[in-house]
């Protein structure tokens, strides 16, 4: 399980942003998913306790089911962006049916320019089609906290050994995320600003 994305898929993809270079010390906290009723609640208290914005990749589905936390989402500050109405994986479904998925998501935030694509899948024709209308988002840490196996001290631990300026990281905006969020998104931000981190949402 790759925690760090290899540099030669970030070389093999320039039109995708993978980090920020930055003289800053800025980095980017992205939550994927949601918004869920289970999660999104816990992520934005704890994103407010520690007065830091993220940017939160909505499924459109879920906007339209929980129309409050999207919201909430917005009223807190942070940046939301598209990440398809459907969750498609854009390695198996025709051009059309995704894009037309993006369009559906991107009409319940028209301002959006941002995309991240459904398991960071795209295809070479889908990635041309896309870089026209959006900035395409992917990431360099991400930090599996969805996955049964993962141990929450080892993702704790892994996004402090990788991270550096211009990072961006994935956590998640899903029920299968909260066990592990609880457990060292509190501590994974602090020690963050400790190693003089800075969290940005300017893209
Ligand atoms: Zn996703």
């Amino acid at each position: 399980m790759f925690v760090k994305t290899p540099k030669i898929i970030q070389y093999l993809f320039p039109s995708i942003i993978w980090r920020k270079e930055n003289l800053q010390n800025n980095i980017w906290l992205t939550f994927d998913d949601g918004p869920s009723p289970e999660t999104t609640p816990f992520i934005l208290k704890r994103l407010k306790e520690e007065k830091i914005k993220a940017t939160f990749f909505l499924i459109g589905k879920q906007i339209e089911r929980y129309p409050e936390l999207f919201k909430k989402i917005i009223d807190n500050g942070h940046v939301i962006a598209n990440h398809s109405y459907s969750h498609q994986n854009g390695w198996k479904s025709n051009l059309s049916n995704y894009l037309n998925d993006i369009e559906k998501c991107q009409r319940l935030m028209p301002e959006n320019k941002l995309f991240r694509p459904p398991y960071g899948k795209l295809s070479p024709l889908k990635i041309w089609c896309l870089k026209k209308n959006y900035k395409l988002i992917l990431w360099d840490i991400f930090t599996w906290d969805f996955h049964l196996n993962s141990k929450p001290k080892e993702i704790k631990e892994n996004v402090l050994k990788h991270t550096r300026s211009g990072s961006i990281i994935v956590f998640h905006n899903n029920k299968k995320s909260l066990k592990n969020l609880k457990l060292i998104l509190k501590e994974t931000i602090t020690e963050l600003k400790e190693k003089g981190f800075v969290f940005s949402t300017s893209w």
